[in-house]
This record gives structure tokens, C-alpha cells and sequence, in this order.
């Protein structure tokens, strides 16, 4: 396990309306790198297996329809104790529950449209990385 990697998505809403710019930014002044990136538009059965932990939960469909609407943006983000570091820049889930100053509060639309996804625990940011990213890539930075 790696404490000082995570993974983010500046998801669908967030990157088709050109926020990814600066969003990158606010995540740089927080004093994540940005080790590797890419713009995926994901698959049903890749959202659906990235999100697999929320199968039983009543917004899985409309989390999965949101999230294949379009491209989405991986990051593979560097800074020490990296998880629970960028939870506290992203906010809360839901923006109109997010501290002033939180990337949701700044971008996102709504709880589902909410700009940007984080890995939630060393052990699932392991998981996450691997999902989008290479040994190589990772290895960079
Ligand atoms: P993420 O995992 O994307 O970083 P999170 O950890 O803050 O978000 P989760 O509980 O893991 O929140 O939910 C995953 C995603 O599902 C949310 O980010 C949001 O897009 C969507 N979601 C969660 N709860 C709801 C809800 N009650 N209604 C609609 N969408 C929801
Ligand atoms: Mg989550």
C-alpha cells in the first residue's frame, strides 16, 4: 500500500464543461503532482465495475448513466498521506453540504453530479490506480 498515491476522476459534468483546468489547478495549489492522466470515456461495465461497492443502492443505475455520459478525466495524484488529503479538497458528496472552498462546492452540480470522485481508503486507492493506470505510469513522477 502506498500512502502518498490516490485516484481522482473530474467526471462527466465537471470535464464536459471545462472545469478540468481548474480543477488540475486547485489540486496542484493543494500540493498534489500529477503523476498520470487520461481521458476515458468509460464503459457500462466498467462503470459499473468501478462503482461495484453501490450495486445494491437505489442511485446505482443513475450513477452509471451519469457516468458513461460522456469523457471523464483519471488522475493519479502524488502528496503525502494523499487520500485523506484530497477528501478534505473535494468535500462533501452532497455540494450543498461541502466547506466554502471545496472543489464540490466550487464545480459540482449536484450529489451525483458532483464534479469529482476520490478513492476513499489507502487499500481502495491500490485498487482504483490499477484500474486506470499501468505499473509504468505509476512508477513515473
Ligand atoms: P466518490 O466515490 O465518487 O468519490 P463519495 O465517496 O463522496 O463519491 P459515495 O457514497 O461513494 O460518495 O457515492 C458515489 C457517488 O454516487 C457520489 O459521488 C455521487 O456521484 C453518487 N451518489 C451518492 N449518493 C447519492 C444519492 N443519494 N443520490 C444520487 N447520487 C448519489
Ligand atoms: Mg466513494
Amino acid at each position: 500500500m502506498n500512502e502518498s498515491d490516490t485516484l481522482a476522476i473530474i467526471k462527466p459534468d465537471a470535464f464536459g464543461s471545462g472545469k478540468s483546468g481548474r480543477i488540475i489547478a486547485h489540486l496542484e495549489a493543494a500540493g498534489f503532482q500529477v503523476v498520470a492522466a487520461r481521458v476515458s470515456r468509460l464503459s457500462r461495465t466498467e462503470a459499473e465495475a468501478f462503482y461495484a461497492v453501490h450495486r445494491v443502492r437505489p442511485f446505482f443505475g443513475s450513477l452509471v448513466e451519469f457516468m458513461t455520459s460522456g469523457p471523464c478525466m483519471p488522475l493519479l495524484l502524488r502528496r503525502a498521506d494523499a487520500v485523506p488529503h484530497l477528501r478534505q479538497v473535494i468535500g462533501a458528496t452532497d455540494p450543498a453540504e461541502a466547506d466554502e472552498g471545496t472543489v464540490r462546492a466550487l464545480y459540482a452540480e449536484s450529489k451525483e453530479r458532483n464534479a469529482i470522485h476520490a478513492s476513499d481508503s489507502p487499500e481502495n486507492s491500490d485498487i482504483e490506480i490499477a484500474f486506470f493506470f499501468t505499473g509504468a505510469e505509476r512508477l513515473q513522477g
